[in-house]
């Protein structure tokens, strides 16, 4: 017999679920993968954007408060990359309340506040809504940075994790260039283009050398 999950798409539907905490992470993947749904699980939200890069789900289930990236940094980075993944947060926090919910994910629950069926009942009303949201497309060429005091290197800021990275400047030249992000491993595609190029120039003319 075909479970209500399984007549509305012709695949299992993937799951995402994030914690840091092993036995919550264990258990919630056991309930989810108890309603049908195939499960992938992360430790904390590098581990996450890692699998990201290899299958994106249908749906990821996140803790808030984890060591490394927090599901505060992840879910944000979700939305903005991949926005149409819907998202749900599973908290002892209680900061949510006061936040608006739908910037960061599509529903929230109490972590221990909420029954299986009631978790079920959500993940098929947000996956269902999920083709509704616009896909904004996936930027590939990394926002550059100019500090604005030291002159010899430039800062680039990942697309795949926030985080920034800073280049030394000698090595830069006028086309697409690529580094791997220090903190999650990604490549990233940065440009520096004659207006960049000009400033830097302008600055080391600024600043005195203080090497001997
Ligand atoms: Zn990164």
């Amino acid at each position: 017999m075909a479970t209500d999950l399984d007549s509305s798409r012709n695949f299992k539907c993937r799951v995402l679920v994030v914690d840091d905490d092993p036995l919550v992470l264990e258990t919630t993947a056991a309930i989810v993968r108890s309603f049908g749904y195939s499960v992938r699980t992360a430790e904390d939200g590098f581990v996450a954007l890692k699998i990201l890069r290899e299958v994106l789900p249908d749906m990821i289930i996140s803790d808030l408060r984890m060591p490394g990236m927090s599901g505060f940094e992840l879910l944000s980075i979700v939305r903005r990359r991949f926005p149409h993944i819907p998202t749900i947060a599973i908290s002892g926090e209680y900061i949510l309340a006061t936040m608006p919910l739908g910037l960061l994910v599509d529903d929230f629950f109490q972590k221990g506040g909420y029954t299986p069926q009631q978790l079920r009942d959500k993940m098929k009303e947000v996956i269902a809504e999920s083709p509704i949201r616009p896909h904004l497309g996936k930027q590939d060429i990394c926002p550059l940075w100019i500090p604005r005091v030291d002159a010899n290197y430039l800062v680039v800021t990942c697309a795949e994790c926030l985080r920034s990275s800073s280049i030394a400047d000698s090595t830069v030249s006028e086309e697409v260039q690529e580094a791997d992000c220090l903190a999650c491993g990604a490549p990233i595609r940065y440009l520096v283009d004659s207006s960049i190029l000009k400033v830097l120039e302008h600055k080391r003319s600024l600043v005195p050398t203080l090497e001997p």
